[in-house]
């Protein structure tokens, strides 16, 4: 029994590797609990191997387990498809972020489960209930030579069941979607207990550490110390997963494995790290008594920096170099609408707060549809005015699944999922055309390039590739291509 644990590439329209790679701990995570309980498994990430055909033929699976973004959908069915094409004894599982709240969108013939929990042994018994259909190292059975293709129906292509499988045992397994006789069956999903996820063996971030990196901090290595956030911006989609409900591991535990890793640079991939004053100040005092000496990046909040700007500075002086933060807007009534819970004021202290320490404030902020010419320059201003060095402006994307989808689905226009990557007009703005929209974007983009390479925060990148990249994209845009 052999199990290909698969991260696909970056969707084609515009990748930024080389700028954000992160390890890929979801797949280590699965690899780890598969090596407890003796299944083999072979990890396949986009960002290091580039041909899932050549994979696939060589690893010869019998099992096909595909993670994903939102944009990497069509990649994830195709990869199926072609699995099934390869094989069609291959069973394949789709699962992550995506698919978790989102499951109904791969209800296709190409794929077996949609595997929607975080239970990392529930996989492993989905999996075993497959071992005595495997057939390792059987050649393969409908060798076509067919590349990868985008997905869509192909009713030529005979659906193959998993098959022989007791459905009373799929139906154990938490928040399992798998094909009945009618169609899907969606078993409830529960919550997991974070504290029963393993310590991931990271052999494999080991021996790729190279490709993995956060702007100018290299060999970068990702941690997970809580599911979802106890907030409810009305945007967001993190918050939603694992049920909605916050759960913070247990700190001893973290700190444990984070001694563990043998890589200076951390990522804590939590939707917000900075919750619970008391457990942040026990990480800092166990990383202290254990003399961990790393530079770490994590998400936070406005309001929480403002209202603890001891805590901030304590952190910056146990190596958290890069705080993100979801300032998202520069209107208190934009973040109203957000139901963000902070106002302009505490965006611009928080700016002030983090800039007093080492570290690097990174400002997430949203473009609304409804910008026009002014709001673009007053965003630029605001920008200016606040020192602020490290900033992204995503162009606002209802993303399935939160309560803004629900309120703009009836206006969203794009078919293509792969639009949903923050750079995409998914929806007509408000106020401009869409190519005057474009154009704006592209100024403020231009105008924040040029402040960026005034200050030489990028100098570690080809800014002039990606300015290229990112530039040319705009302008087709522009050009209403
Ligand atoms: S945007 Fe940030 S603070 Fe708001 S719900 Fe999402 S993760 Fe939490």
């Amino acid at each position: 029994m052999k199990v290909l644990l698969v991260r696909p590439q970056a969707p084609n329209k515009l990748s930024f590797t080389k700028i954000l790679d992160n390890e890929p701990l979801e797949l280590e995570y699965l690899h780890t609990a598969l090596q407890q309980e003796g299944i083999e498994d072979y990890i396949y990430d986009g960002l290091v191997e580039f041909d899932i055909e050549e994979a696939i033929r060589r690893e010869k699976p019998d099992v096909i387990a595909i993670t994903g973004y939102i944009t990497q959908e069509t990649l994830m069915i195709g990869y199926c498809r072609l699995a099934k094409r390869i094989n069609p004894t291959i069973v394949t599982i789709v699962g992550g972020v995506h698919a978790q709240l989102n499951y109904s969108r791969f209800y296709c013939d190409e794929i077996d489960y949609v595997y929607r929990s975080e239970c990392v042994w529930d996989f492993v018994k989905l999996v075993s209930l497959h071992q005595g259909s495997a057939r390792p190292g059987e050649p393969s059975l409908h060798q076509d030579n067919t590349r990868l293709e985008q997905p869509g129906p192909h009713p030529e292509q005979p659906s193959v069941h998993p098959g022989g499988i007791d459905a009373k045992a799929l139906k154990e397994i938490n928040g399992l979607c798998f094909r009945g006789e009618k169609g899907f069956v969606e078993n409830e999903l529960r919550a997991v207990d974070i504290d029963s996820l393993p310590i991931p063996d990271r052999s494999f971030f080991y021996r790729h550490r190279s490709s993995y990196r956060y702007l100018n901090l290299t060999e970068v290595a990702t941690i997970k110390t809580a599911f979802s956030c106890p907030y409810s911006c009305n945007f967001c989609y993190c918050t939603l997963l694992s049920g909605g409900r916050y759960q913070a591991r247990d700190i001893e535990l973290v700190v444990e494995e984070l001694a563990r890793i043998d890589a200076q640079n951390i990522q804590i991939v939590d939707d917000d790290f900075l919750i619970d004053v008391s457990r942040l100040e026990r990480f800092i005092s166990l990383v202290k008594e254990k003399d961990i000496r790393k530079t770490y990046i994590c998400y936070t909040r406005a309001d929480f920096v403002c209202n603890h700007p001891e805590l901030i500075a304590d952190l910056a002086e146990i190596g958290f170099h890069y705080f993100l933060v979801g300032l998202e807007a520069v209107s208190d009534e934009e973040l109203q609408g957000f139901q963000k819970q902070t106002d302009v004021t505490m965006n611009e202290r928080c700016i002030s707060v983090i800039n007093s320490t080492s570290a690097h404030c990174i400002a997430l902020m949203i473009a609304p549809v409804d910008a026009d010419k002014a709001y673009f320059e007053n965003l630029y201003r605001w920008i200016v005015k606040n020192k602020v060095l490290y900033v992204t402006v995503s162009i606002f994307t209802p993303i399935p699944g939160t309560p803004l989808y629900e309120q703009y689905k009836d206006q969203i226009t794009s078919t293509d999922i792969a639009d949903w990557d923050f750079l995409h007009l998914v929806m007509e703005p408000a106020k401009l055309s869409r190519r005057e929209f474009y154009r704006e974007y592209n100024k403020l983009f231009l105008r924040l390039y040029r402040l960026a390479k005034k200050t030489g925060i990028y100098d570690f990148m080809d800014l002039s590739y990606y300015k290229s990249m990112l530039g040319s994209y705009l302008r087709r845009k522009i050009r209403g291509e």
